[in-house]
């Protein structure tokens, strides 16, 4: 149980400069780029800015480890204790990663320390006992052959995150991407990079091999660019925006067509009924499903839908849990909405903000010098509305009311988005045919989030093309070899 002194001691620890680890070994770059805090747009650091020559030395490094087998010929039991060991020292240091973190993206401290250092942890540990647990397979032929199915590593494996939890989404990708035997190039986002590079360090005295797990940091045009076209990876996976993943399936398509999988944007639909048990219990679940990290979660719940009929009294509401929210100091345990993560995202924000009849969405706390700002709601929002379109990726809630069940999913469905969902309902027969109807990866029923390691998730429509979490994830980093003997 963390306390709030053992936090406020790490508060005012000075964060030292990091170097990428390529190789196994600290790599010196010419370039550095600053780590500006969100608590108080302090320079917390520098770090390394990782230009083509650095993104080329990491993926060589990656490279000479999978072609020398130094990973993929261990005993799967041997990769599951060093990948055991990793999470082991990940929770050990859970609290001084979490705070690190924090002070770098400005989530509130609570739930990152249970989403990223201790999700991380707990994700590695699902694909660690993976390891000696895929079976090859014996396809059902005739009796004059064998028909024999391999399960072989890929190659060099990138994988580029984003900024609102890059250790959840980052093992989401790392876990699975080792377990099956790969090497990787891993790039963590510029504005959020100090937990992942700590996390590669911990992977080296866990005892991974030198080359197996590579960092580089900088921008995405410069050193996300460099990984994305390399002629030696084999596999991008991502998680990001939209604007990103396409740039990734063009660089393929001009590099050497390297798989690309991504993981994109959401503008989810929370949909409550007038059949809803619990309206109290629901408009909790709304306003955390979509103030909790800032709103900068990509399956936030950023479109409630309402029926008709309660619409008044659950707005009521959910107006009044988020005006009591407390909204400040990250490093705060009893804060419930930190930091935006940047200064231009947060005038990002505001921005697609202006001019709408919204319920909070100031900027505040500004003599911190930090970038923090009140939960919005915009009701009254209109299905063709830019609020209702575009993800925010911030504290924004848009409520629009709905007649009746066609109703209801045609307002969901009315978005190129289709990541996650909510439905609160009494009915049975109608959750079931709501999680048919939806076209969403997810759709949680009477609750909001909290799917854990074993079910995946993954986009419809542009929201992605591919899948994190469960065993559905190892096949992206695996090669399916037949074998085929005449007997
Ligand atoms: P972003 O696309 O701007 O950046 C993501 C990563 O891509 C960063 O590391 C960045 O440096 C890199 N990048 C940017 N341009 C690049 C390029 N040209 N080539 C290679 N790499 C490049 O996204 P963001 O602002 O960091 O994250 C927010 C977005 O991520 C939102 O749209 C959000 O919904 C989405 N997201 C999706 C999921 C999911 O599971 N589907 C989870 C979290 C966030």
């Amino acid at each position: 149980m963390v306390t709030q002194e053992q936090i406020d001691k790490l508060r005012s620890a000075p964060v030292a400069s990091p170097s990428l680890i390529i190789d196994g070994r600290p790599h010196a770059t010419s370039d550095s780029m600053p780590v500006v805090s969100p608590l108080d747009g302090s320079t917390l650091t520098q770090i390394p800015f990782a230009q083509q020559t650095d993104v080329d030395t990491a993926v060589a490094a990656a490279r000479k480890s999978f072609d020398g087998k130094v990973w993929s010929s261990l005993a799967p039991k041997a990769r599951k204790n060093i990948l055991l060991k990793w999470a082991d020292l990940i929770e050990q240091h859970a609290v001084e990663i979490a705070v690190l973190g924090v002070k770098d993206n400005g989530t509130e401290i609570a739930m990152a320390l249970k989403a990223e250092p201790l999700s991380a942890a707990e994700t590695i540990r699902f694909y660690a006992e993976s390891c000696d647990k895929m079976y090859g397979e014996v396809a059902p032929t005739a009796p004059d052959a064998l028909g024999l199915i391999h399960k072989e590593p890929v190659g060099v494996v990138g994988i580029i995150v984003p900024w609102n939890f890059p250790m959840m989404i980052g093992a989401w990708k790392l876990a699975p991407a080792l377990a099956t035997g790969n090497s990787v190039v891993v790039k963590p986002p510029e504005t959020a990079s100090l937990t992942l590079l700590r996390m590669v360090e911990l992977a080296h005295e866990a005892g991974l091999p030198d080359g197996v797990l590579n960092v580089v940091t900088g921008d995405g045009n410069t050193t996300g660019n460099a990984l994305a076209r390399s002629m030696d990876v084999d596999i991008l996976v991502f998680t990001g925006s939209g604007a990103t993943g396409r740039r990734l399936l063009e660089a393929s398509a001009q590099s050497n067509l390297k798989r690309v999988y991504l993981e994109l944007g959401g503008k989810s639909p929370h949909i409550v009924f007038d059949d809803c048990a619990d309206l109290d219990a629901a408009a909790a679940a709304v306003v955390a499903g979509i103030f909790r990290n800032a709103g900068q979660v990509c399956i936030a719940g950023s479109r409630l839908l309402v029926q008709h009929s309660i619409h008044d009294a659950l707005l009521e509401k959910i107006t009044h849990l988020t005006q009591a929210l407390r909204v400040g100091d990250p490093l705060d345990l009893n804060t419930q909405m930190g930091a935006l993560n940047s200064e231009a995202h947060m005038n990002s924000v505001l921005k697609m903000l202006d001019g709408a009849a919204a319920s909070g969405g100031q900027r505040i706390l500004q003599d911190t010098g930090g970038f923090f700002m009140e939960p919005a709601i915009v009701a009254g929002v209109k299905e063709h509305d830019a609020l209702f379109q575009q993800e925010v990726f911030g504290p924004v809630l848009t409520v629009t009311s709905f007649t009746d069940d066609t109703d209801a999913v045609r307002l969901a469905n009315a978005s190129e988005l289709g990541l996650a969902s909510g439905v609160w309902t009494n009915s049975l027969s109608r959750a079931h045919k709501m999680v048919a109807a939806i076209k969403a990866g997810v759709v949680h029923v009477n609750t909001y989030g909290g799917a854990d390691n074993t079910v995946p998730l993954g986009g419809f429509k542009q929201s992605g093309n591919g899948h994190d979490k469960s065993l559905h994830a190892i096949d992206k980093f695996i090669n399916h070899k037949t074998a085929w003997i005449k007997l």
